[in-house]
């Protein structure tokens, strides 16, 4: 049904263009004006759709010299009913997403393309930016500047375009700082209009166990880290500890516990008063046995520089949340670094549910197609390729040893470099590339390695992997987004050949690399090279296997038959338990999501006008004095401190025991009035005294909510670790954090009264006010 309708679409819209066609230029660019002011009469942008795709086709072909091919127009159409399309690599994303980003950008700033890196944001820009800007639109790509006095007024100018190509990262954490800002002058963006993603199969599934955070202050160093660390160094596997059969998850055993009771004298590690050192264990013992070096990180510098699992790819700056980083640093003997406090957090898949329209485009996703529906209510289509592909698949080679796969794979990389056909070869792992090409050179192929330094490089390599006598060596993904161009020289000694050198955890990632060869109907061939040694098997330990391998641990054979369906039944395994993790961090980020919409919608309506600001401090001082009366005080001394840090900080009186007596509540508003009255005359003005009251509130809500958002990524670590598999953690997870979220409540309401009431002000707003917070 939908295919037979964006058929209709695509086809009526080929007539339309053979119209447009005859236009000028300027009449093509009055077009703009014209689509604009339909949609001001209130006209949808379904409607305009057609005309404005055939506008666009022509304009890309006058400005890029390409005009999409049947499919790609397709491919937008299929887009605009929220779906997320299937193309090839190598079919043309790029030029057909100018359609669709062309009539979202019609309506004004709030449209996005999410590119895989900011490289590509910032080349995808420069080239399809010429179509949006012939054509009247405003286009820029995100980025950060160097100049932090700059860096305001440069987020503004962007967001503030109709159409802005960023890459993920970018736009949460702008989304995050946005939300710190404290008044709306600081703000940035506009609105969270329409988000076409690209590589959505990457953005929403692959990055979406990891949530971005943005730190701020350091925490005081525990000194639990070294002595767990000594101590963990010391346990045994199955007897003190045990591990997931996947290596992913460690917890201790009993005896390890009773070690840790007399290692660290103390009867129950368990125990209520022990928590932060069983943290700390938890985290040493995470450090020593779960995380590999030169797999999950790399020493750079001294320092630990964490690894995408899935290209290999570095993450510089990147941390592992709560006290995992310093575990690891103490575990490699290095510097610690300061722990930092989470200050504001977001998951990817939260990020994109703020969009009222979302599109997607991928090589790979019909895989995944029932998750895409479920989490973001986004269908799959699949869009036919432009020419057929020739390219072939040939099956895996399946061998007992490492050793023995690597060999054949580098004789069959010698061959084709003997006949010059161009070869890219894939490697699971950073390492692994670079023992792969000291392998070529022992065999004198000179060879191109990518190895994740940086996309631009990478790019400028993968362009010529298509020439004649090239080699390229990669980590999976390295470099994608870029189109490797064959040479008709290449073309005729049978096109690009992939070799992958074991499988990937998952299908999607295999069948990218596959992309890389055969595009537009080119030729091309793929295969991979695997051993019962990969690690995709060692995922899943079976004595079964070991056995095989220390059998034929000198056999260089191939396996035939046997095997065939292991790779796709663990494949289809390891899809299952990220579905379930991905499902977990969103169950998790539900709770985030509602406390930080609450807090982000309480701050935006402070910085709006529309607010009484004197009744928001009025009822702060109400609830908080409520709250310290509620139970009958006889401590005189106590009301005294309360008064002095919250109410009066020059307060020397003496109170008398009526003044606490029943009417302490009533004392104590009355004297609230007098300081809130006297403290208003201190103003010279009346925009004055609001300046001071938003400033005053906003931090009082401010310094509560970080509080807030790091006792959550502690409690979720906390919970998450404790009881493996438990089912109530998410239970517990919600009521602890509601527990908090009341405990913060209240927490705001005291500091709004003391910030207002206890601060020193100098200055005024013409000459720079300062606030001192108490
Ligand atoms: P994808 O992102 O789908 O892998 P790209 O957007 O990188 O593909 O495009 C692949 C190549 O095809 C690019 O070199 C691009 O310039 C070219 N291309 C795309 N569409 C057309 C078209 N309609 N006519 C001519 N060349 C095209």
């Amino acid at each position: 049904m939908r295919f037979r309708k964006y058929w209709k679409q695509t086809a009526r819209i080929e007539k339309l263009i053979k119209k447009y066609e005859q236009l000028s230029d300027a009449e093509l660019q009055a077009k703009t004006a014209d689509f604009q002011a339909q949609i001001s009469h209130g006209q949808s942008l379904d409607n305009i759709l057609p005309d404005a795709y055939a506008v666009v086709c022509v304009v890309d072909e006058r400005v890029l010299r390409m005009r999409p091919y049947r499919v790609q127009i397709f491919g937008a159409v299929a887009m605009q009913d929220s779906n997320i399309i299937e193309m090839k690599t190598g079919e043309g994303k790029t030029l057909t997403a100018t359609m669709i980003m062309y009539l979202h950008g019609l309506t004004g700033p709030g449209n996005f393309l999410v590119t895989a890196n900011s490289y590509l944001a910032k080349r995808d820009a420069e080239s399809m930016g010429k179509v949006y800007r012939f054509l009247g639109l405003t286009v820029a790509n995100n980025r950060s500047s160097s100049d932090s006095s700059q860096e305001l007024s440069l987020k503004k100018k962007i967001y503030a375009s109709d159409i802005v190509y960023t890459d993920s990262g970018s736009l949460g954490f702008d989304y995050l700082f946005n939300n710190l800002a404290s008044n709306s002058d600081k703000q940035f963006i506009r609105a969270f209009k329409f988000a076409l993603i690209d590589e959505v199969d990457t953005v929403l599934l692959d990055l979406a166990a990891t949530p971005l955070v943005i730190s701020g202050t350091p925490k005081a160093n525990s000194n639990y880290n070294q002595l767990a660390d000594i101590f963990v160094k010391t346990l045994k596997e199955k007897q003190d500890y045990a591990l997931s059969k996947d290596r992913k998850k460690v917890w201790f055993l009993k005896q390890g516990l009773q070690r840790a009771n007399r290692f660290f004298g103390v009867t129950d590690v368990l125990a209520e008063e022990q928590q932060e050192l069983y943290r700390h264990l938890l985290l040493a013992l995470r450090a020593n046995y779960v995380l590999r070096k030169n797999q999950d990180y790399i020493i750079a510098e001294g320092k630990i520089v964490l690894i995408d699992e899935n290209n290999g790819r570095k993450l510089p700056g990147m941390q592992l949340q709560a006290g995992q980083h310093q575990a690891l640093e103490v575990k490699e003997g290095l510097k610690e670094t300061h722990e930092q406090s989470a200050v504001a957090t977001i998951t990817y898949q939260n990020l994109y549910r703020m969009f009222t329209n979302l599109a997607g485009m991928t090589g790979t996703a019909s895989g995944d197609k029932r998750e895409l529906m479920q989490i973001y209510n986004l269908y799959v289509v699949k869009v036919p390729t432009n020419k057929k592909s020739i390219r072939k698949d040939f099956s895996d080679l399946l061998y007992y040893t490492t050793e023995a796969k690597l060999h054949d794979s580098l004789t069959l990389v010698e061959d084709s470099y003997a006949k010059k056909r161009p070869v890219l070869v894939e490697t699971g792992s950073l390492a692994l590339s670079e023992q792969y090409s000291k392998l070529l050179l022992q065999r004198h192929v000179p060879h191109s390695l990518l190895n994740a330094e940086s996309a631009a490089k990478e790019a400028e390599i993968i362009k010529s992997a298509g020439q004649v006598g090239m080699v390229t060596v990669s980590t999976s993904m390295a470099g994608r987004g870029t189109d490797i161009v064959l040479s008709p020289e290449a073309q005729k000694l049978g096109g690009l050949l992939v070799i992958g050198t074991e499988r990937m955890s998952l299908r999607r990632i295999d069948n990218q690399l596959r992309g890389r060869s055969g595009r537009q109907g080119e030729p091309g061939a793929t295969i991979f090279f695997t051993s019962l040694e990969d690690k995709i098997i060692k995922q899943f330990p079976s004595a079964n296997i070991d056995r095989l391998i220390a059998k034929h641990r000198h056999d260089s054979q191939l396996i035939r038959f046997r095997f065939r369906h292991l790779f796709t039944k663990l494949q289809t395994r390891i899809k299952h338990q990220e579905q379930e993790a991905r499902f977990n961090t969103l169950q998790y980020g539900e709770v985030m999501k509602l406390q930080r919409d609450a807090v982000y919608q309480a701050r935006n309506r402070l910085m709006t006008s529309a607010v009484d600001l004197d009744q928001v401090v009025i009822n702060s001082a109400t609830a908080a004095i409520a709250d310290l009366t509620r139970q009958p005080i006889t401590d005189i001394n106590l009301v005294t401190t309360y008064i002095v840090t919250n109410l009066d900080p020059t307060f020397l009186g003496k109170l008398n025991r009526r003044f606490i007596g029943e009417n302490l509540a009533d004392n104590l508003t009355k004297l609230f009035e007098r300081q809130f009255a006297a403290k208003r005359t201190c103003f010279e003005s009346e925009e004055a005294w609001t300046y001071f009251e938003q400033t005053a509130i906003l931090k009082a809500i401010d310094d509560s909510w970080v509080k807030q958002v790091d006792n959550l990524e502690q409690l979720q670590a906390a919970v998450q670790q404790h009881v493996i598999g438990q089912q109530d953690s998410l239970f517990d997870y919600q009521q602890e954090a509601l527990a908090g979220f009341n405990a913060m409540k209240k927490d705001i309401s005291l500091k709004i009264m003391r910030y207002l009431l206890c601060s020193k002000v100098t200055g005024s707003t013409d000459k720079g006010m300062q606030i001192y917070f108490a």
